[in-house]
């Protein structure tokens, strides 16, 4: 990787905000974040082509016509829009892949997860770490029913053994070279907080205090919510599958249990009706069978789905040598994910 830091001149920060029916908080959200870059430009610590990357998700709303008018009127900002609204995920990801700089913050565009927490995340930044999570310490301005199922959830994943960071959504900052390295998962259903995971470049976190919306209602009902939930179950788990091997298992000794009981009450109490034991036993044995089978199918689906993924076995950290080594093999792609926009995968 080219020195982000180095030769004297700052890193340039891009800040990726997707947009669904925003139009109540867009001018008062742009200002916020035109004002933290400026003050950061001012304080030396980005450098001066920085940039802010709304995305449009199909609004349906002014948003887009907003957009425009913003990006006409500051050389900072910069407006995408897809063709239809793809979700949260994907538009994120068509906006982190329009970047190309040293530090990409992805961010909602109601504030909720404050912008002056990116001064801090550069701070972790130049200290080494490529990417910097974003965790809520409190969800106060949250519903007690939004707060009860985002926590729930987050466990419920750690169970199913997915490697995720605690109260962090989508408010995050990446290095350039861990964007690349995302952008290089080919899978289709994107679960991005479970994904930048994975990468394992050198992480850290920042805590804040989530604010309330500014204005407009959540774009994330509870259906959303689900969708989201079960997407990273399914798209980093096959617990669920290997749980039906469980259940096999225990539905085979207790009905060699019930199997043993059906044979000792019939041969030796009298009192069972004809035709009972030999229709229990049958019951019994075979529907263990069948969900052990469905089981051992189970394990076999779960391996060809972890192969169609297709991703990546490892992403090198370093390589050291005598002599500089090219080591950053994504940067030519970077030209053509900025060109490919419109080929966001289809969404489930
Ligand atoms: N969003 C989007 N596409 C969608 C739904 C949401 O781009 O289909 C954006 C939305 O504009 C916001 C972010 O995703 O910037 C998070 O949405 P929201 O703040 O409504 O979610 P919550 O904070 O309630 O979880
Ligand atoms: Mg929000």
């Amino acid at each position: 990787m080219s020195d982000p830091i180095g030769a004297g001149a700052p890193p340039s920060l891009a800040i990726v905000v997707p947009c669904y029916n925003e139009q109540e908080v867009l001018s008062d959200s742009a200002q916020e974040l035109l004002t933290v870059v400026a003050g950061l430009v001012e304080a030396g610590r980005i450098h001066v082509r920085s940039r802010i990357y709304f995305v449009d998700d199909g609004s349906r709303d002014a948003t887009w016509p907003m957009l425009e008018q913003l990006a006409l009127r500051n050389p900072r900002i910069v407006a995408v829009a897809l063709s239809r609204n793809r979700g949260h995920q994907n538009a994120l990801y068509a906006g982190l892949s329009q970047t190309s700089e040293d530090m990409v913050v992805s961010i909602d565009a109601d504030l909720q997860d404050g912008p002056e927490n990116i001064a801090a995340m550069i701070d972790a930044f130049v200290a080494g770490n490529e990417v910097v999570f974003g965790v809520r310490t409190e969800r106060d301005t949250d519903t007690w029913f939004k707060r009860m199922t985002a926590e729930g959830y987050y466990r419920v994943m750690q169970r199913l053994g997915v490697d995720l960071v605690f109260n962090h959504a989508d408010f995050r900052l990446m290095s350039r070279r861990a964007v690349d390295t995302l952008l290089e998962y080919p899978e289709t259903n994107l679960f991005l907080r479970g994904m930048v995971r994975e990468l394992g470049f050198r992480s850290t976190t920042v805590s804040y205090a989530r604010r309330p919306r500014l204005a407009g209602e959540s774009k994330y009902p509870l259906r959303r919510m689900l969708s989201l939930a079960w997407r990273g179950v399914t798209a980093y788990s096959i617990a669920p599958l290997r749980a039906i091997t469980l259940l096999g298992l225990l539905a085979g000794t207790v009905s060699l249990v019930l199997i043993a009981w059906v044979l000792v009450v019939k041969m030796f109490s009298g009192s069972a009706v004809p035709g009972w034991a030999s229709i229990m036993v049958p019951v019994l044995f075979i529907g263990s069978v069948q969900l052990l089978c469905l089981g051992v199918i189970g394990e076999y689906l779960g391996k060809i789905y972890e192969e169609v993924k297709r991703r990546p076995r490892y992403h090198l950290r370093e390589v050291v040598a005598r002599q500089a080594v090219e080591s950053e093999s994504s940067r030519s792609d970077r030209s053509m994910a900025r060109r490919c926009l419109v080929r966001l995968p289809e969404e489930m």
